[in-house]
């Protein structure tokens, strides 16, 4: 059958118009996107994910840093380096203090974000351990949020990281298809599927109400497992009154000691450029995230068409800043410092950002859906971003490049409301975290 392009176009309008006011998109909706091939329909969904994703956040992208703690593991996920099996890897657990040593390295480049990651092993999972960490660095670095990417765990151990003040809790499905995720998930804890997929239930019921999704792109189709977790995503809306809070868009590398050779299905470029406009058309108020799994290039590509949040000068291996890598989890094609990102962005027209605040001031969950309703967030997000840039162009800029920062500044906080160079003044004084 011929499709009517008349129609598909007409549909489509009103599939982006929607996204425009907003709307969680339906899953009829997700599925018209999906199958369209057409790469100049493509440029019109790919400015409405800009505009959307403007009309939102506004202009502001937040940076952040991953520190990896561990590279035991018990599970033996045939992609990943750091899978039991392969037993060639160099293991290691950061000592409390190596965890320190490792933020406080980030912390003296300017980061106030980081996101722990884990492998699933005895030594690490018992959240003892984790307590101990995010403890530590809360309160001997300028650190001000910590994520976290762990393995599945139960109520009470999420309810007690929660209280440690973890801010968003990461765990992606990888893949939602399960002969898919019985292949690749051989054994270990990771094998049941049914646990990882109620795990946002229990980090939920522990109260996180910050929780970040994904699939890893390459082990099945992708147009099924993004339909997957968007229809995920919306199970949850109506259930609690609020989805993920970010998704991130992780697409396989090759890995030391991994099993497969290449992906089994392969995402292009161009894929995951609509894989970001779609999560950004479906889901408008989740942040999406795009790691250093991804070249330069194509970063500077995602973060104009709907992603607004990256990692920059990441290390993927524990101990990776202080020592440099070892046992990488993942090749990075990104190898640019937070400085070089930064001025970047500030290149591109777009505000870095290295705001906290929602997290600290409980803008989390229903009640970000409804600030965000209201044009809020973006307004928070916008002050805060110029507020973060300041502080980080006071305290780690210099030179030519302190110029250069500065003068953006000043550019955007005429531009800002009133009160904005008052707040610049404070903080050149020494006044630190100002936050709306
Ligand atoms: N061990 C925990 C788990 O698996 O949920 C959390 C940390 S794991 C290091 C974080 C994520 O890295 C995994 O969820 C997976 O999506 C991703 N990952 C693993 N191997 C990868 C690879 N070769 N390329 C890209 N991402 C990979
Ligand atoms: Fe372990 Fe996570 Fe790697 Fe699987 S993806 S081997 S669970 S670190």
């Amino acid at each position: 059958m011929v499709p009517d392009i008349k129609i598909d176009l007409h549909r489509l309008r009103d599939i982006l118009s929607k996204s425009l006011e907003l709307e969680t998109l339906s899953m009829r909706d997700v599925t018209t996107l999906i199958n369209i091939d057409d790469p100049e329909v493509w440029e019109e969904i790919f400015e409405t994910a800009r505009r959307v994703k403007e009309r939102v956040y506004g202009r502001r992208i937040v940076l952040f840093a991953p520190l990896y703690l561990s590279n035991r593991c018990v599970n033996n996920c045939i992609y990943c380096g750091f899978r039991s099996g392969n037993v060639g890897a160099k293991r290691k657990v950061l000592s409390i203090e190596e965890a320190v040593e490792e933020a406080s390295f980030l912390s003296s480049r300017g980061y106030k974000r980081l996101l722990l990651v884990t492998g699933e092993h005895p030594s690490v999972s018992g959240v003892d351990y984790l307590e101990g960490v995010i403890d530590a660095i809360y309160r001997r670095t300028d650190i001000r949020i910590l994520h976290l990417n762990a393995p599945p765990m139960s109520v009470d151990d999420f309810r007690r990281l929660k209280a440690r003040g973890v801010g968003v809790y990461q765990c992606f499905q990888e893949t939602y298809h399960l002969p898919t995720y019985r292949y690749m998930h051989p054994s270990g804890p990771k094998a049941d599927y049914e646990w990882r997929l109620s795990v946002m239930d229990r980090a939920i019921e522990a109260g996180f109400e910050d929780i970040g999704m994904g699939v890893l792109l390459g082990l099945y189709d992708w147009r099924w497992d993004v339909c997957a977790l968007i229809a995920h995503s919306r199970s949850l809306i109506k259930k609690y009154g609020f989805g993920p809070h970010t998704i991130s868009v992780p697409r396989l590398q090759p890995a030391q000691g991994s099993m497969l050779d290449a992906p089994p299905h392969p995402v292009s470029d161009e894929d995951l450029k609509r894989i970001v406009a779609i999560y950004r058309l479906a889901l408008p108020y989740v942040g999406i995230v795009v790691s250093t799994r991804e070249p330069a290039w194509l970063r500077d590509e995602l973060i104009m068409l709907g992603a607004s949040q990256i990692s920059a000068g990441s290390r993927t291996s524990p101990l990776g800043y202080v020592n440099g890598d070892d046992t990488e989890q993942f090749e990075v094609g990104d190898r640019r410092s937070l400085e070089e990102v930064i001025d970047r962005i500030v290149s591109m027209g777009l505000i870095p950002s290295l705001c906290t605040a929602c997290y600290r001031e409980g803008r989390s969950g229903e009640r970000f859906r409804e600030l965000s309703e209201k044009g809020l967030i973006k307004r928070f997000c916008h002050e805060n971003a110029l507020l973060t840039l300041k502080e980080y162009t006071e305290d780690y800029a210099d030179g030519d490049r302190k110029g250069y920062l500065s003068r953006f500044l000043v550019e955007e906080a005429r531009k800002a409301r009133n009160g904005l160079f008052e707040r610049f003044r404070e903080i050149e004084e020494g006044r630190r975290d100002i936050h709306i």
